[in-house]
């Protein structure tokens, strides 16, 4: 089954969850919980391209209440601060989603010849500027070549310190009691490993990442810019 991926299923999943009593919480509270983690589902985005694609989950979210944590990039294939993309980040801050920074430092620094720590230093102050930083996920390009999570978790403490961040999104210690859900590319668009509805059948807590550019409302290239 092809091109699934839409706002309506997404609804359909949300509206899974509810039937079957989950919590729909942040991911800084799945931090934050101490002891048996039941019932609870997460909802992470990384905006990788298009991100006026968030247009469709900003409304999702409040319909259903979902917390979103937002992820976006700054040296990424999009411009931060264009008109679209800052319009929505703001919007769904003004909703009370978390946004977050979503960062390759290690690869940029190895492309560019270029330090590492400068290119994060000059992105978490961008966002910092504008929102209330908490944390990061690394993003990690298809080809996996210069691989900035290894290099974020070993500077992972002084990172911490430097930038007063609380958590970062592969924090060991938020993978304990959920079952991670994400969709990718096997070769075409799949749930990489279960699917949401495998999970809520089983009463398993759910960390979802999904990438707003692949979810549509009426077709796959709503999202693409036109002349
Ligand atoms: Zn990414």
């Amino acid at each position: 089954m092809h091109n699934k991926f839409n706002t309506k299923y997404l609804e359909k999943i949300f509206n899974l969850a509810k039937k079957n009593n989950y919590d729909f919480i942040s991911l800084e509270k799945l931090y934050d919980l101490k002891g048996d983690i039941k019932k609870k589902f997460v909802l992470r985005l990384d905006v990788e391209y298009q991100p006026h694609s968030l247009k469709n989950f900003i409304k999702i979210a409040k319909k259903f209440k979902v917390p979103m944590t937002i992820y976006v990039r700054v040296s990424g294939p999009y411009n931060f601060f264009w008109y679209n993309t800052f319009k929505y980040l703001q919007k769904a801050s003004n909703d009370g989603h978390e946004i977050g920074l979503h960062t390759t430092p290690y690869e940029w620094g190895k492309l560019n010849k270029q330090k590492t720590n400068q290119i994060l230093d000059v992105e978490v102050q961008v966002i910092k500027n504008f929102f209330k930083l908490k944390s990061i996920s690394t993003h990690r390009d298809l080809n996996y070549t210069y691989n900035s999570l290894p290099w974020f978790e070993k500077n992972w403490l002084k990172i911490k310190k430097k930038y007063k961040l609380k958590y970062h999104a592969y924090d060991k210690k938020l993978f304990k009691q959920v079952q991670y859900v994400n969709e990718g590319f096997n070769p075409h668009l799949c749930w990489r490993n279960k699917s949401p509805e495998e999970c809520i059948s089983k009463g398993e807590s759910i960390y979802m990442l999904l990438h707003p550019h692949w979810w549509y409302e009426d077709n796959p290239f709503e999202h693409e810019y036109s002349n």
